[in-house]
């Protein structure tokens, strides 16, 4: 027996509309929304994807990106089936757009994995954890008192209501910021709201949940540099030490007749969002050290060398640089 779902409403004896995040499925009896996992049962919406894991792994959180939240850690990394974007590059896809088979794990025995395991915390990731809200909130409210934070990789896609409700609940967010386009996420993500992902990283940040974004760079579909501009100077808006992680593309999904992105546009971004004040900015998907290790911004002296996701190590004492004592943005 599933548990019902929050953020509803009814419009009718046997339809409701979801008001969990922008999209606003409206949603006829016997049928679920566009994620997939939330369902009108009887003209009440049920979670029907609640504790069904399509996959378990105990990952390191570098390979998140997560560069500024305990280095070196590892993380038990669980996923639901289902999305509540469509795009079109999306690298789980046999689970996001697909289902693969689950297995119903309880709140309580992740959490018991977890801490078998060692694992820094729990974190909700490869498809989008927000539309599993009920369950990630049941989960944090037993993780937490056990010490273990509550980490989210995520699109950002949330109405504000349920997004200010779990902000209390949450340690860490990696946001995806797609694109500061509005088409890109009508056309590539097929609907969906940059506003919200922008808001959902404003108030994350405001309220003290530790922030990176991620941005994806296609060629041509969101490399132009006014655009790489547009999107670098709202994260520098919102504070220029948040990580931000310029990832690179590679042909997945729907896009595959596409090149991958050319490491000069990375590079090209990286100095971009530098020269605008950002702190921390690193380049994805490309096995260069230098692109992934972490520098201090007043001194330049090394702090975290990364090699690939499976060696890290940490110069820094406390969250200060050993040399000029300058603090890091971050936890560690
Ligand atoms: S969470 Fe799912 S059902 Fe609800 S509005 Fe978003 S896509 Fe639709």
């Amino acid at each position: 027996m599933k548990p019902e779902a929050k953020y509803w409403e009814p419009l009718d004896k046997s339809t409701v509309r979801c008001r969990l995040c922008p999209r606003e499925c409206v949603i006829a009896d016997g049928n679920s929304g566009f994620c997939r996992i939330r369902s009108n049962q009887g003209g009440k919406l049920v979670a029907t994807g609640y504790g069904e894991l399509v996959t378990i792994s105990n990952d390191p959180i570098e390979k998140k990106p997560l560069y500024h939240f305990y280095p070196g850690s590892y993380i038990i990394s669980v996923a639901c089936n289902g999305c509540n974007l469509g795009c079109l590059h999306c690298q789980n896809y046999s689970i996001s757009q697909y289902s693969c088979p689950t297995k119903y794990v309880s709140p309580e025995e992740l959490v018991e994995v977890a801490k078998r395991y060692a694992s820094k915390g729990v974190c909700f990731t490869y498809t989008e954890p927000l539309i599993w809200y009920e369950y990630l909130l049941d989960v944090a409210k037993v993780a937490k008192p056990k010490g273990l934070p509550i980490v989210l990789v995520t699109n950002g896609q949330i109405n504000r209501k349920p997004l200010e409700d779990l902000i209390p609940y949450v340690d860490a967010m990696n946001i995806d910021l797609k694109s500061i386009r509005e088409e890109f996420y009508r056309d590539v993500c097929r609907g969906g709201s940059l506003r919200a992902t922008m808001e959902t990283i404003e108030l994350a940040y405001e309220s003290g949940v530790h922030v990176e974004v991620t941005n994806l760079i296609i060629p041509g579909y969101n490399d132009s540099l006014e655009e790489l501009e547009e999107l670098t100077d709202f994260v520098a808006s919102v504070g220029l030490d948040i990580p931000l992680h310029f990832t690179r593309f590679y042909p997945h999904y729907e896009l595959t007749s596409l090149p991958p992105t050319p490491v000069d546009t990375l590079i090209r971004a990286k100095f971009l969002a530098e020269s605008k004040g950002m702190k921390f900015v690193y380049v994805g998907n490309v096995p260069d050290d230098r692109l992934n290790s972490t520098y201090c911004p007043s001194c330049g002296r090394l702090l975290i060398k990364r090699s690939g996701f499976f060696e890290t190590f940490s110069y820094l004492e406390g969250s200060r640089c050993p040399s000029c004592g300058t603090e890091v943005y971050g936890r560690f």
